[in-house]
Order: C-alpha cells, then sequence, then structure tokens
C-alpha cells in the first residue's frame, strides 16, 4: 500500500526557535481523548488487506518522543494500535534531545521497521546557530549511533538555500556528512512559513526562496542517488502576513511596499494559475475592496456570467493596480486593504506606475501560459 500519513499536531514544539519554522511557535491543545479518537480515524482508514505491507508516517510540528506533546499513554496507545494493525513500516519525527533508549525500545514493540527523522537541517555548528536550531550536529550524530545501535533507521532532513553564504559547498558538505549517518536523506527546499524568522528576511529583500526549477538545480548532483529523495514544496505555499495594517497613501512606498514586492514575487515565480483557465482578461482595481463587491466589478461579473459555464470558466481575471498583478482568488489581504488615490498622483509617480507595473506585467505573462487576452 502507499505510505499512509496522519499529520499530527498536539502540543507546541519545546523548541520552537528555529529560524525558518513557523510551526514550531503553533500551540495545539489536544486531551488524550482527542488523540486516541484521531489515532482511531487514522487507523480505520489504513485498515485493508492482512497481507499488505502497511506504512504510516507521522508528522507533527515538534517531537513525537516529547512526552509534551504525545503523552506517554498515548504513545503506547500509538505502539498497540500498531501492533493490531500489522504495521510493517514507521516514520516518526523527533529532536535529539527526546530520542532514548526507552521511546525506541517501547516503539520496536509493534514489530515494524523503525525510521526515526531528524531535522538536522546543515551539519555545520556555525549555520545550526545562525538558524537557531538548538542543537549541535554531535547532538545529532548521538542520537543516529543510538538508533542504529537499536537497529532502527535514521531519516535526515536537511534544508537547501539556508540563509547562508556559500550556499552551494555548505549543502554539499552536509549531504556528504548526513550520508554517512543516514539511511535516507530528504533535501527540503525551503520556503518562508507565515510566523517566521525566514519570512521577515524575505520581506526585507534579504533572503528569496528557490523556484521549483531552481530547486531541482541545486540538488541536480543528487537526483539519482538512491538514499535522497527530494522535496520542492513541503506545504501550501502562499504568503501570509503577521499583521493587517492598511496601506493607504500614494508615493514610491506604496508602489512597491515590501508585501506588494513579495507578493509579486510569488505570483511570477511560484504562483501557477488553474489550467482551464486560458484566457486572461485584465480589470482595473476599485476603491471598494475586495474588487469583486464593487459596483463597476459586480456589473462586469453580471456581464460575463452571459457567457456560457465553460467559456465564464476559462477567464482568469487578474486586476492591476498599485500592488501589482493580482488574481481574482487573491483580492483579499494585503490587496483588500490599501487605498490609492489618484488625485494625489504627480507626473513623477504617474511616470514610475507605469514603469513598475508594466515590469510586473511582464515578468507575469512570462510565468503563465494563457492562449488569448483580453483588457478591459
Ligand atoms: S523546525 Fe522543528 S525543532 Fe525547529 S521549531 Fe520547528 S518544529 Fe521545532
Amino acid at each position: 500500500m502507499e505510505m499512509a500519513t496522519l499529520i499530527l499536531n498536539s502540543g507546541q514544539c519545546s523548541w520552537g526557535k528555529c529560524i525558518f519554522c513557523g510551526y514550531g511557535k503553533i500551540y495545539k491543545k489536544r486531551t488524550n481523548k482527542e488523540l486516541r479518537e484521531i489515532l482511531d480515524k487514522f487507523f480505520a482508514g489504513i485498515n485493508t488487506g492482512d497481507n499488505e505491507d502497511k506504512k504510516i508516517k507521522i508528522f507533527g510540528s515538534g517531537s513525537f518522543f516529547d512526552e509534551k506533546q504525545i503523552p506517554k499513554e498515548i504513545f503506547e496507545y500509538f505502539v498497540e494500535k500498531c501492533r493490531e494493525n500489522k504495521i510493517s513500516e514507521i516514520y516518526v519525527e523527533s529532536r535529539p534531545e527526546f530520542i532514548t533508549k526507552e521511546k525506541i525500545l517501547c516503539l520496536k514493540e509493534t514489530k515494524a521497521e523503525i525510521n526515526i527523522a531528524i531535522g538536522l537541517e546543515s551539519a555545520s555548528d556555525r549555520i545550526l546557530k545562525t538558524i537557531n536550531k538548538g542543537f549541535k550536529v554531535k547532538d545529532f550524530e548521538k542520537s543516529a549511533n543510538l538508533i542504529h545501535s537499536l537497529n532502527c533507521k535514521v531519516r535526515t532532513y536537511l534544508l537547501v538555500n539556508l540563509p547562508v553564504k556559500n550556499r552551494k559547498a555548505e549543502l554539499e558538505k552536509s549531504v556528504n556528512y548526513a550520508l554517512n549517518f543516514s539511511d535516507s536523506i530528504v533535501l527540503i527546499n525551503l520556503l518562508p512559513h507565515e510566523n517566521s524568522e525566514i519570512f521577515d528576511l524575505w520581506i526585507k529583500g534579504e533572503w528569496k526562496f528557490l523556484n521549483k526549477e531552481e530547486f531541482f538545480g541545486a540538488v541536480n548532483n543528487w537526483k539519482n542517488n538512491e538514499k535522497i529523495e527530494l522535496d520542492a514544496e513541503t506545504f501550501k505555499f502562499i504568503p501570509r502576513f503577521r499583521d493587517t495594517k492598511i496601506l493607504d497613501g500614494v508615493g514610491e512606498e506604496f508602489l512597491t511596499h515590501p508585501y506588494f514586492e513579495v507578493w509579486q514575487d510569488y505570483l511570477q515565480r511560484w504562483y501557477k494559475k488553474q489550467a482551464n483557465k486560458d484566457i486572461v482578461l485584465f480589470l482595473p482595481c476599485s476603491a471598494k475592496k475586495p474588487y469583486s463587491e464593487s459596483e463597476t466589478h459586480k456589473k462586469i461579473l453580471d456581464v460575463l456570467r452571459m457567457l456560457d459555464r465553460d467559456k465564464y470558466n476559462s477567464i482568469h481575471h487578474v486586476m492591476i493596480s498599485n500592488p501589482g498583478v493580482i488574481p481574482r482568488e487573491f483580492e483579499n489581504f494585503p490587496f483588500n486593504a490599501y487605498n490609492w488615490d489618484e488625485k494625489l498622483e504627480n507626473e513623477f509617480i504617474k511616470k514610475r506606475y507605469i514603469e513598475v507595473t508594466k515590469e510586473r506585467i511582464r515578468a507575469y505573462l512570462k510565468s503563465q501560459k494563457y492562449n488569448e487576452f483580453f483588457v478591459f
């Protein structure tokens, strides 16, 4: 069978300070009763034929071995469920400080092959300090040796494109190091979680995510290595901001505001429109937000709805405004929280508006494939 995956968010990562991680800061309180119910539902869903291999992965933000997140009683219940369901392979994640002989032996009672994943991220103590990982390479090594001594497997996560110097050489060193201590490695494309310091670096223009092509280029050396998996998108990446302030005004500050800039970067280098939307219709913005609630857009939408259904669905509405190009599906924050009063424009800002917008439209169209183009 395919690997069955459970996202089991419970409690909060005991560390919660890695600069690239927003999940570790989220506290999701769950009672033991709720956790049992989640596990019951999960195991009921994978209970297929008795002779099939049953593989499971448990993801969570933090450590499966941390009793503050997964209480002892639930850990033991999990082991019991694995045994009952004859699970053949188990993958769990943990920080090194929670990986103990006792926990591993308990998990081994399942009789399954045990894979313990550790987010090492980089094999350099200097880099681990920079990204505030909260442990050192030797801590990873100690845990990896313990796991192997108990005949279990080590899975190591490494991050590609960390905000450090000599990224290429550092990644190479980390992979070579991790190969000595791991049964499998996942090279993860570092994307900015909301609520993380790396997101702020992106907003400040001090770091940029890799698009999928750039990521696969960076990890090309390892694409045929059987021990190494490549993960270009670990979560559904959309820029989200912590604050929701209104960007009200006219001038360069509101034309190339960092929030608008990162959104345009996202739209130009990551976003892909729905495949069936092969006609682009560029529309103006509106003073009332979201745009679709303005009188102008309501009227435009009424006319478009007269088209037959397939035609209507194939039209992609893309607004043009001072924040840039804005596909209809993103008309909420920050694109519902700005005002640009044309009466306050001067010749200089009009010129800049045209320059900046022209470039944004050009870059957007280069990144998408439309068959027809219309402008309102
Ligand atoms: S990356 Fe892992 S260890 Fe670091 S804060 Fe996030 S959940 Fe915690």
